[in-house]
């Protein structure tokens, strides 16, 4: 048996040479920076949770988990604490993610403690020490065997596309935290960038925009149903608008204000803009065969960031190359961990049991 530190050296290159066995109690964690999704061999998603815990400051006792501390963020009381422990696409308190993982694990097997072989998503780019981080988190949490794993990879994977052919593909992950983009072909990352834009800064875009030309302070979460529910990357067909409660930050007082969509979206240009030049940077350095195939194949969407009103469009108007948003954005991560090990055996790279 390779050591899952071999294995995941090898298989980050989409090749493998070791001998994984056929372990049934096979599960794959997306541990995104907003969500964690748990994919269960033979049972699909079985876990969907905001990436959040709540802490009891005095005992850093675990009061509530995923769904039920995100209602806290915000709103809590001195005594406890509810934070997101991902940050960046990376772990930020090693303990809080450990202790979710342990949560959702068991939630994820009724409860009933089966020590699983876990294949983790981790963005391009991390390092040792945020690779070694994650593994001990899924130590903690209970798992027996750990397979790291590039999360384009998976992506691409959970997406479907037929990346084992020799052939390119372009994925973009748009997450909470950060945007992931690869170009793959013949099972491999051939060309990949990460950067810490995401969800989360459409959502400090939106803050700010408010505070500057509204004078109207509101919370993340605020704005982050405000971009849901009527935030765009490029025009739509019609003008969205919006009530948004907030308080005024000249007289202090609460304050209601009626906004619109071509508001936001001048709102998100900025971040949108970023991560528009990290997927033109990319192309750049893709080599020139595979980037002829990405005209014809186009560049598939994932993440909850595709979710955005428009972003095909504004990608596919800025790249003039077709743009899809993948079935079930928010997903594919989860899938694409739960598949990798099969997705290894089928493709028969290297010698697998
Ligand atoms: P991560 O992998 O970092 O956990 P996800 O892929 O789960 O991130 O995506 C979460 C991000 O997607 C959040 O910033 C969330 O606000 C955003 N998101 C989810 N649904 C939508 C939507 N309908 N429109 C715009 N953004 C969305
Ligand atoms: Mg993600």
């Amino acid at each position: 048996m390779f050591p899952a530190e071999n294995i995941e050296e090898i298989s980050c290159m989409g090749f493998f040479s070791g001998i994984i066995d056929a372990f049934t109690n096979e599960v794959g964690i997306d541990l995104g920076t907003a969500n964690t999704l748990i994919y269960v061999k033979g049972r699909g998603i079985v876990v969907f949770e905001p990436s959040v815990v709540s802490i009891e400051t005095r005992t850093g006792k675990v009061i509530a988990v995923g769904h039920e501390a995100k209602k806290m963020l915000e709103r809590t009381p001195g005594d406890i604490m509810a934070i997101r422990p991902m940050k960046d696409g990376v772990i930020a308190d090693f303990e809080a993610v450990g202790k979710m993982l342990k949560y959702f694990l068991l939630k994820a097997q009724d409860r009933k403690v089966i020590k699983p072989t876990v294949v983790i998503g981790v963005p391009s780019g991390v390092t040792e020490v945020e690779r070694r981080a994650v593994r001990e988190a899924a130590e903690l949490a209970g798992a027996a065997k750990i397979y790291l794993v590039e999360q384009s990879l998976v992506a691409a994977i959970g997406a479907e596309l037929p990346i084992s052919e020799p052939c390119g593909h372009m994925i973009i992950d748009i997450g909470g935290g950060t945007t992931e983009i690869a170009v793959i072909s013949l099972g491999g990352i051939v060309v990949s960038k990460s950067i810490k834009v995401g969800g989360d800064k459409f959502d400090e875009a939106i803050v700010q925009y408010l505070k500057r030309n509204h004078n109207l302070l509101i919370g993340e979460t605020t704005a982050e149903e405000i971009k849901k529910t009527i935030g765009s990357a490029s025009p739509l067909q019609e003008v969205l608008t919006m009530e948004v409660k907030g308080r005024d930050t000249i007289t202090g007082l609460p304050k209601t204000l009626k906004i619109d969509s071509t508001e936001i979206r001048e709102a998100l240009q900025a971040p949108l803009q970023e991560i528009l030049d990290a997927v033109k940077q990319v192309l750049d350095e893709t080599p020139a065969a595979l980037s002829a195939d990405l005209v014809d194949r186009g560049i598939v969407l994932t993440g909850g960031g595709a979710l955005l009103k428009g972003m095909d469009k504004f990608f596919q108007h800025h790249m003039k190359i077709p743009v899809i948003v993948a079935a079930n954005p928010m997903a594919c991560v989860a899938i694409g961990t739960g598949k990798y090990l099969d997705f290894l055996r089928q493709h028969k790279i290297g010698q697998i049991v």
